[in-house]
Formats: C-alpha cells, structure tokens, sequence
C-alpha cells in the first residue's frame, strides 16, 4: 500500500481523508497534542486495523474523537452535568472523558468496557474531516505500540509508511503531549492521566478531583485498571532511561561522573553548558514548561537508536503542564530515579 501525504491545507485533504475514513481506512490526523492514527470507530473491522498497524494490546481501548459537544448524547447515556461544564470550558482541546456507552460502540473500540472515552480535538481540519467522514473517529497515538508518540507527519511516516492509507500533515502538535483523560463514571471524577489542560484546571471547574495511581506509580501489566493503556510500557526509546532529581550542578555532577562514551543527557535548554562532552539534547526550557511538553517525544525519538546505551533525563517540578511532562518521562523511565543527594 502506498501512504499518501495530503497537506492539511490542500483542497481535496478533506474529503479525501473523509471518504478513506468512511471506507474503512487508516489516515493519521495531526492534533493539537500528538498525530493520531484515525479510522471510523463504529466499525470494528476498520478498528482492528488500528491495533494491527500498532502493534497495540487488545485490552488498550481507543479515544474517540468528536466534530462537536453534541456528539456526546449520540454516544454516551447517563452523562453528568459535568461533562458538559468540561466540555463547555475545555472542547475543542486536549482533554478526554469517560463516560458510559451507548450499547451500539463496538468492542473492539472499548475493549470490551461499559464506558467509552470521548475528545473534541483542537485542529479544525482534524475536526471538519471527522464531520464529512460523519462518524466518530477512534484515534490512538499514531506510534508503534510502546515507542515514543508522533508529533510530526515525519514520526507518523517513519512508523507507518506502506502501511496506513494517508498520513494528513498539519506540521508539528502544538501540546505536544497527549490529552487528559478524565473519568466521570463514578462518584467523583478522576484524573486517569494527566495533559495539556491541568489538574488545576480541572479542579477550578469540577470543584473536586482524585489522582488514579496509575499516573504516580508503576502498573502491574496483570492489574486491572481503569486504564488499561496505563499499565504498559510507554514513551520508551530502546536505551534505558533514568531520570536524574535534584538540583541543577548536583546533577550535572552526578551525570558527568557516572557518564560513559555511548550514553547521552536529555535535559533543558539551561543545561546544555554543563554537558560539554556529554552529547546533551534539550528538549525545551525550564523556565516555560509549554516548550518541554512540546519538545519531549521529538527528543525521545532522536534517543531512540541501538547506538545509544543509558539516557540520564532531567525532568521539570511543579503543577501545569509539567505535570504531564513528568508523568510521560517517568513512564519512559519506568519510574527508575536516581536522586544524587542519596547516591554516589
Ligand atoms: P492513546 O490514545 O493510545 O494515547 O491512549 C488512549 C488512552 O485512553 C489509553 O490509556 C486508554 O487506556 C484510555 N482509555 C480509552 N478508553 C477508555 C475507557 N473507556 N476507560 C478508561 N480509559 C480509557
Ligand atoms: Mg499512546
């Protein structure tokens, strides 16, 4: 199969991406917080497709997104009031709710759950290609299952050329990390994983918000969770990651120290000065935590090569966006962090 590269602003990218859609096929859609890879989530055998271009667990149900906040009362029953204060102050944008599911959703989009995860993405091609296509559009990451998520055509093309039908390119994602999925399926709502809107934003409208444990600690893959896409192995490059704590010289001095030919540094933009010799990426400034959610899986995808051994990260403090940015990196590190107050 031949991937086609339809510009997001050329006249024929949108039907042409809708009628791939409506017949079934796979196209990458570029949001406002990774590419996703698109296929109409009513039809379970165009869902499969996902899974198999993914490599992804069958158990790992699919986000769908939505053209507009009408669509929630076609697709879910039983829906909160506040789903729609969320979706009144967030949609479009980078947040996802769960919520019950009408009986007709597939399961092979919910794996097979009584709820289904719903999002109005922040790309008005994106959306105007889910109204033409007029289905939902179940989207995961468009990354090989378990590598770092695509947010540029380029990621999507490497992954998946000659084996999705269009990848439609927007240029690079603006968040940069995936959305917040909050569940508002029981008494009260729950943070699944954090995003671009913050838990400071959700508790601003929600008035009350519980962290699952799945976004602070490391999920037994047996466990049975409420979301099962959080027990996987994520993020990864190849080479193990470990996240170094502290404070900023102490750190460097540790890394330096513990540094061999092969390794390399991911850290901020600040630091660079202090890896001479190191082979340092940056992948945004601390002091604007935006350009580090923005820049973070482009880096880890640079990291990703069989030449690399050990990746010592430095990872940003603090509520916001870095928030999200800590949970993606410790998943990459699989919760490995060395504090060099305590070590050698
Ligand atoms: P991805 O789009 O691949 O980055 O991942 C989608 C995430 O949404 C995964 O972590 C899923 O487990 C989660 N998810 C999707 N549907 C549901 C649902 N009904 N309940 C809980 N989590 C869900
Ligand atoms: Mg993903």
């Amino acid at each position: 199969m031949e991937t086609r590269i339809l510009p997001a602003q050329a006249p024929e990218t949108i039907p042409t991406a809708a009628e791939i859609l409506r017949a079934g096929g796979l196209v990458a859609l570029p949001t406002e917080t990774v590419y996703g890879l698109g296929a109409n989530g009513l039809d379970e055998h165009a869902v499969a497709k996902i899974f198999l271009a993914k490599g992804r667990p069958q158990d790992n149900p699919l986000i769908l997104h939505v053209a507009a906040p009408e669509q929630i009362d076609q697709l879910c029953h039983s829906v909160p009031e506040a789903a729609y204060a969320l979706a009144k102050a967030f949609w479009p944008g980078p947040l996802t709710m769960v919520l019950p599911a009408r009986a007709f959703i597939p399961r092979a989009t919910t794996a097979g759950l009584p709820t289904v995860a719903l999002r109005c993405p922040d790309n008005a091609v994106t959306r105007e290609i889910i109204r033409q296509a007029g289905v939902p559009v179940a989207a995961p990451s468009a990354n090989l299952s378990g590598k770092p998520s695509t947010t540029t055509a380029a990621h999507v093309y490497a992954d998946h050329n000659g084996r999705i039908d269009a990848i439609v390119d927007g240029g690079p994602c603006r968040v940069g990390v995936e959305s917040t999925i909050v569940d508002l399926t029981e008494s009260r709502p729950r943070l699944l994983r954090p995003g671009g809107v913050t838990p400071e934003q959700l508790t601003a409208v929600l008035g009350d918000l519980t962290v699952d444990k799945a976004v602070t600690a490391q999920i037994d893959k047996d466990a049975v969770v409420k979301a099962p896409g959080m027990k996987y192995r994520h993020y990864a490059p190849q080479a193990p990651v470990t996240i170094v704590a502290g404070e900023r010289e102490q750190a460097a001095a540790f890394i330096r120290r513990n540094f061999v030919p092969g390794d390399r540094v991911l850290c901020f933009q600040e630091e660079l000065p202090l890896y001479a010799g190191c082979a340092p990426l940056a992948y945004g400034s601390e002091a604007d935590a935006a350009t580090l959610s923005a820049g973070l899986f482009a880096a880890l995808r640079e990291l990703d090569d069989p030449a690399v051994h050990q990746i010592y990260a430095r990872c940003p403090v603090g509520g916001g966006i870095a928030y999200a940015v800590q949970n993606r990196l410790k998943k990459a590190a699989a919760f490995r962090i060395v504090n060099p107050e305590e070590s050698p």
